[in-house]
């Protein structure tokens, strides 16, 4: 009893699509972040973290349950395999209490997806059948109508569409309720993971901090533009207008600045808890058109949806920089070797020791993202109404190594190279000028397929 007293308690953030390269920690030129930067800078950071996979519902059963994306089926939850356990049922097996507060977002309900396995207490916000209904009656509606009604008409659905989304699970509120819930009923070591969707789009959370324009009218009209159009860039996955694009990147920075100075108050908190570690992530980034694309549906590895940031706070870890790519796939096995539970078969390592290992071509091809390629718009109402196997089977792969980036595209036969040191933008493909490099990550691409 006395070894168990003694275990950390573990807190798990997770901010859904949050872009790293949007922080100040990672990127000294944005200034929305203050709160997150300051804690980054105390914690072991992870400079190059990626996804095992995307969406949501793909990266999810890899972060909590240490599993290759798609090893067992495209289910879109945690696998109904006996195999495969969640971070939190092994925890609570070695006398953890065990928390969640997700925000609302349908693909994250515990009883749907499995995702309350081994929680003591599971709140996902789920007003659900409600918002499950009205998105199948949304997206059946805007099938129907595709392909007759004009961009216009559309545009105006988009605007009336805005004031039924709701916003009712933000930061704000979670963070209450966590506050309430740990003051009455907390027992320790305990795991609590946190899920926020206020940096998701429609980045409802950043409507009131949205300042583009010092001008009064000039903010107001971009705000109300921004609603007439936002939905259907999301469904068009495009925004051709750079005046469009850039009222909503706007959008996206002030919902992170929202966030940032809502996690203030959990951050003191944290930090004032002697034997608690705390680990800060996101589960995909945002496309803003970088490479043709709004959004994060899954059709690209390109950086700005592959990468996260990444960080694990605890008085008892010295700050320190890791170069290395690594990626959540390693959540898990850090969580559980941090705890000292006994179980051996989340995949990975612990991410504390990663100066210690060998980077090696089995470390490399655990570190990669692999996604469908090119998921059918069909997908969503798919989803919603339960058929929760997706059939497309062609993979997209991108494997880190080094200063090179090299992308796979089964569905399209097509290979990319890129200098990832020099090419931040992932535009020039050396994949014809490198053929030495080409051939090295084809050896890695075959441990992953
Ligand atoms: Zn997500």
């Amino acid at each position: 009893m006395d070894k168990k007293n003694k275990r950390p308690n573990i807190i798990l953030i997770t901010a859904d699509s949050l872009r790293p390269d949007f922080l100040g920690c990672y990127n000294p030129e944005k200034k929305l972040s203050k709160n997150i930067d300051k804690l980054a800078s105390q914690s072991l950071f992870f400079e190059n973290a990626i996804v095992p996979s995307y969406p949501t519902f793909y990266a999810f059963p890899s972060i909590m349950c240490g599993i290759k994306p798609f090893q067992y089926g495209r289910y879109l939850g945690v696998p109904r395999n006996k195999r495969v356990k969640t971070i939190a049922e092994v925890l609570k097996a070695n006398g953890y209490s065990t928390y969640a507060f997700v925000a609302d977002n349908p693909l994250l309900y515990g009883e749907n997806y499995n995702y309350n396995r081994g929680f003591d207490y599971y709140f996902d916000h789920k007003y659900h059948e409600i918002s499950k209904k009205k998105m199948v009656l949304k997206y059946k509606f805007q099938r129907l109508f595709e392909g007759y009604l004009g961009e216009k008409i559309l545009k105006l659905l988009s605007f009336v569409n805005y004031f039924f989304e709701t916003n009712h699970s933000n930061a704000k509120k979670i963070n209450k309720e966590i506050k309430e819930f740990i003051r009455k009923k907390k027992k320790e070591p305990y795991f609590l993971w946190i899920h926020y969707m206020d940096t998701h789009y429609p980045y409802l959370s950043g409507y009131k901090h949205f300042n583009l324009y010092k001008n009064y009218i000039r903010n107001f009209k971009a705000k109300m533009r921004y609603k007439s159009n936002s939905a259907y860039f999301v469904k068009k996955k495009k925004i051709n207008n750079k005046e469009d694009l850039k009222i909503l990147t706007s959008m996206y920075e002030a919902s992170i600045k929202f966030l940032d100075q809502e996690v203030e108050d959990l951050f003191n908190w944290t930090k004032k808890q002697k034997d608690t570690y705390l680990i800060f992530t996101s589960d995909h980034g945002e496309a803003l058109m970088e490479h043709g694309n709004f959004g994060h549906h899954p059709t690209i590895a390109y950086n700005e949806l592959i990468k996260v940031p990444l960080f694990i706070y605890s008085p008892k870890l010295k700050p320190k920089k890791i170069h290395n790519t690594v990626s959540l796939i390693n959540l898990a096995n850090t969580i559980s070797k941090i705890t000292n539970t006994d179980y051996d078969n989340f995949t990975g390592f612990n991410l504390i020791e990663t100066n210690n290992i060998q980077i090696d071509k089995h470390f490399i091809a655990n570190n990669t993202t692999k996604v469908i390629s090119g998921l059918s718009p069909v997908y969503r109402e798919k989803i919603f109404n339960n058929k929760v196997e997706i059939k497309e089977k062609k993979m997209l792969y991108s494997i880190m190594k080094n200063e090179y980036k090299y992308i796979f595209d089964e569905k399209k036969e097509q290979e990319e190279l890129y200098n990832i040191k020099i090419d931040l933008q992932e535009t020039d493909n050396l994949l014809l000028k490198n053929k030495e490099t080409t051939e090295d990550f084809k050896e890695i691409l075959k441990k992953m397929r």
